[in-house]
C-alpha cells in the first residue's frame, strides 16, 4: 500500500508526487489521461518562471517525466469512488482497487453542473463506473451518457454481459434528466423519454464530493485550510479544485504544500 494516492495526474498531483518521493514516501498518481489535464489544452504558458512561451503539452509531459523519474507510480484510470477504511483510504479505480494512507485530491475543475436527478439517484441507478457497477444491471435496460474517450469501452462491457444500452454522445443529446422514484426508472433526453433502470455517467472526471462523500465543498471547491487539508483527517487538495485562480503556478505550489502536510499527517499517525 503506498503511503500516499495522489487522484489526478496534472500540475498539481504531480507535484505533490515529486514533493511526497523527496520526502522518501511512496505515491501512486492516478490519472484518467494527460489530455484530461486543462494544461495539456493550453498552446502557449507565458507567465510560468523560468519557461516563457512553453507549450502547455510540454510542460505537463515534462512534470510527468519528473515525477515518474522520482520514484512515483502512476495508474491511468478514472477514480470512481474513496472512502476512509480503517487507518487509510481504499480508492476504486475502473476494477483496480487501492490503498492508501491519506489522499491528495488534484482532480482539476468538475466538468459542470450535474443534471438534474444524478446527485440524487448517485448509487439508486446513477453510477460513474460501468466495470464496477455494471453486474447489478445485468439483462437490464440501461443508459450510457458518453462524456470521455473510455466510454463507447465501457458501454460495449455493459453489452458483453447482457444490458440492453442506450447509448448517448454529445453528437446524440445535450441535456438530460433523471427521473426515478425509489430507483432509477428514466432519462429524458432533449425531451425523449426513454424507460431505463440505470444511467451510466461516464465522464473524465467525478465530482469531488460525489468521489468521496463527506467532503465539504465551499463554492463547488473543495474547502481546504492553509495547510491544504480538507474537511476530512487524511485528506488534502490542490490545484483549480480548491478554487480560483486557475493557474499552474498556483496549482504547483498548493500540491507542494499539500504533500508537505501530508507527510507531516502520515509521520504524526506513524508515531
Ligand atoms: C486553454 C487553457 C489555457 C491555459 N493557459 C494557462 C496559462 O497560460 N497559464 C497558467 O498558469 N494557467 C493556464 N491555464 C490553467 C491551467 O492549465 C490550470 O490551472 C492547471 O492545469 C491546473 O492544474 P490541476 O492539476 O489543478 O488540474 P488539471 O491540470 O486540470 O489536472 C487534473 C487532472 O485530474 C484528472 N482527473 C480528474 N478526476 C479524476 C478522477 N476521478 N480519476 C483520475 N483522474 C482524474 C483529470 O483528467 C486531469 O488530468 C490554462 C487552461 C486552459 C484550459
Amino acid at each position: 500500500m503506498p503511503d500516499a494516492v495522489v487522484i489526478g495526474g496534472g500540475p498539481a498531483g504531480l507535484s505533490a508526487a515529486l514533493t511526497l518521493r523527496a520526502r522518501g514516501k511512496t505515491v501512486t498518481v492516478v490519472s484518467a489521461g494527460e489530455t484530461g489535464s486543462h494544461l495539456y489544452k493550453a498552446e502557449r504558458v507565458e507567465n510560468y518562471p523560468g519557461l516563457p512561451g512553453v507549450s502547455g503539452k510540454d510542460l505537463l509531459s515534462a512534470m510527468t517525466n519528473h515525477a515518474l523519474a522520482q520514484g512515483a507510480e502512476l495508474l491511468h484510470g478514472r477514480a470512481t469512488s474513496a472512502m476512509p477504511m480503517g487507518k487509510g483510504f481504499g480508492v476504486a479505480v475502473g476494477s483496480d482497487y487501492l490503498d492508501a494512507g491519506c489522499l491528495i485530491l488534484t482532480v482539476g475543475v468538475s466538468m459542470g453542473k450535474p443534471y438534474p436527478g444524478e446527485t440524487e439517484f448517485l448509487g439508486r441507478g446513477v453510477s460513474y463506473c460501468a466495470t464496477c457497477d455494471g453486474m447489478m444491471y445485468r439483462s437490464k435496460h440501461v443508459a450510457v451518457i458518453g462524456l470521455c474517450n473510455a466510454a463507447a469501452e465501457e458501454a460495449a462491457f455493459l453489452r458483453s454481459i447482457g444490458c440492453q444500452v442506450e447509448y448517448f454522445d454529445k453528437a446524440r443529446a445535450k441535456q438530460y434528466e433523471i427521473r426515478g422514484s425509489q430507483t432509477v426508472t428514466e432519462l429524458i433526453a432533449d425531451g425523449v423519454s426513454y424507460p431505463v433502470q440505470g444511467v451510466f455517467l461516464l465522464r473524465d472526471g467525478v465530482a469531488p464530493d460525489a468521489l468521496l462523500p463527506g467532503l465539504a465543498l465551499e463554492g463547488g471547491a473543495i474547502r481546504v485550510d492553509g495547510n491544504m487539508a480538507a474537511s476530512i483527517p487524511g485528506v488534502f487538495a490542490a490545484g483549480d479544485c480548491t478554487g480560483t485562480p486557475y493557474q499552474v503556478a498556483k496549482a504547483v505550489g498548493e500540491g507542494n504544500i499539500a504533500a508537505l502536510s501530508a507527510v507531516k499527517y502520515l509521520d504524526t499517525k506513524e508515531n
